[in-house]
């Protein structure tokens, strides 16, 4: 069995959603693109749908499938290397050890480390009591398991999973005292932070409210760039966004947050914002931003209907073939040290 082996892994997922907005993009898929192929030679980069991650908050089940799918379509269209053999894109829950670990590993758990999570604070302070699964309580168990089937040493995660990452850190030791060597401890958040660089704090704001980040999930959408948006939709969203009434272009998130929001989509996608420092008219600004997003949009738009669904579905196959390789191994040496198995 060649997979997972010699090379050091790095693993990453992103949830399925079918509305992805340029915010994910920039933020989270052309990153991961980009670490794949800068990677690759040295690196065996696991990249997973976490399906079984996509309904701890109630969704719409019927759309699942199509979501996947999308959002496989658009990590090949933004140039993800499916061709490469150490590039392994998989599907969760066509990895049944992800769920069986995750079980073993809720008995080493403790309610009180899940409780403490903030995440999950937050996210209980924003929902109705009815919409909060046992599944949102302790996925950051299931996260362990996919993390810990692979050896993962690297896993680029945001401001919001550091305590999930040392969870599993945590999780991992703890095992490992009790049972010898099991796992391989993935590296503390600083050391990812060292490994990944630090783009990892971008955060594209919301067009009507730049206060805000632009999220998938706000209700109105005016303020939100989708992938799936016509030039001419999001350069209406765009010369209507929110700035403010100091009349001069400037980078400064504190006082200008609009206005640096637009400066940094001009700048990722390519664009020269300097041009327009100083300028005392926003409207030529928005004007460049909507040309620079809609000739963006134009061009991704294309590669997306140029994605071939075949080469994504033998990805999958094969990937899904070895990594079921990879895990079950894993898992059986978890589950004979807690005398599952002889
Ligand atoms: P939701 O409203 O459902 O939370 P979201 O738009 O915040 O949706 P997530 O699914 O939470 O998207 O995040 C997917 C990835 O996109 C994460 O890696 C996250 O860090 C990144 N991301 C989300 N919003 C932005 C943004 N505004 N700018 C940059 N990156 C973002
Ligand atoms: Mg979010």
């Amino acid at each position: 069995m060649k997979a997972i082996m010699g090379k050091p892994v790095i693993l990453t997922g992103l949830r399925a959603n079918n509305d992805l907005h340029i915010g994910n993009y920039l933020g989270a898929l052309l990153p991961i693109v980009d670490m794949a192929r800068s990677r690759v030679d040295d690196y065996h980069i696991n990249l997973f749908v976490p399906d079984l991650h996509s309904f701890t908050t109630p969704i719409d089940h019927g759309q699942l499938q199509d979501a996947i799918m999308q959002n496989l379509r658009v990590f090949a269209a933004a140039g993800l290397p499916l061709d490469h053999d150490d590039v392994y894109v998989y599907r969760q829950s066509y990895v049944p050890a992800h769920s069986e670990l995750t079980w073993i590993l809720d008995c080493f758990t403790g309610m009180g480390e899940m409780q403490r999570m903030t995440q999950f604070k937050d996210r209980i302070a924003q929902l109705e009591a009815e919409r909060v699964s046992v599944g949102l309580f302790n996925y950051p168990v299931l996260m362990a398991a996919d993390i810990l089937l692979y050896g993962a040493q690297y896993v680029p995660v945001g401001e919001d999973q550091t305590q999930h990452l040392e969870f599993t850190r945590d999780i991992a030791e703890r095992l490992n005292k009790k049972f010898g060597d099991l796992f391989t401890v993935p590296e503390p958040a600083r050391k990812q932070h060292e490994f990944f660089g630090k783009d990892q704090g971008l955060r594209i704001r919301d067009l009507q409210n730049p206060a805000r980040k632009m999220s998938k999930s706000e209700e109105s959408g005016k303020g939100i760039i989708f992938l799936t948006d016509s030039p001419a939709e999001a350069g209406q969203k765009i010369m209507a966004a929110e700035t403010d009434s100091l009349s001069e272009v400037q980078y400064d998130y504190e006082s200008r947050p609009g206005v640096t929001n637009l400066l940094d989509i001009l700048k990722l996608l390519g664009g020269t914002p300097n041009e327009f420092i100083g300028q005392a008219k926003y409207g030529l600004l928005k004007k460049a931003v909507a040309d620079r997003v809609g000739e963006f949009l134009q061009t991704f738009q294309k590669q997306l209907a140029a994605v071939d669904d075949n080469q994504i579905t033998r990805k999958l196959e094969n990937s899904e073939r070895q990594m079921n390789e990879v895990a079950n191994d894993r898992l059986l040496k978890v589950q004979k040290a807690v005398g599952l198995r002889p």
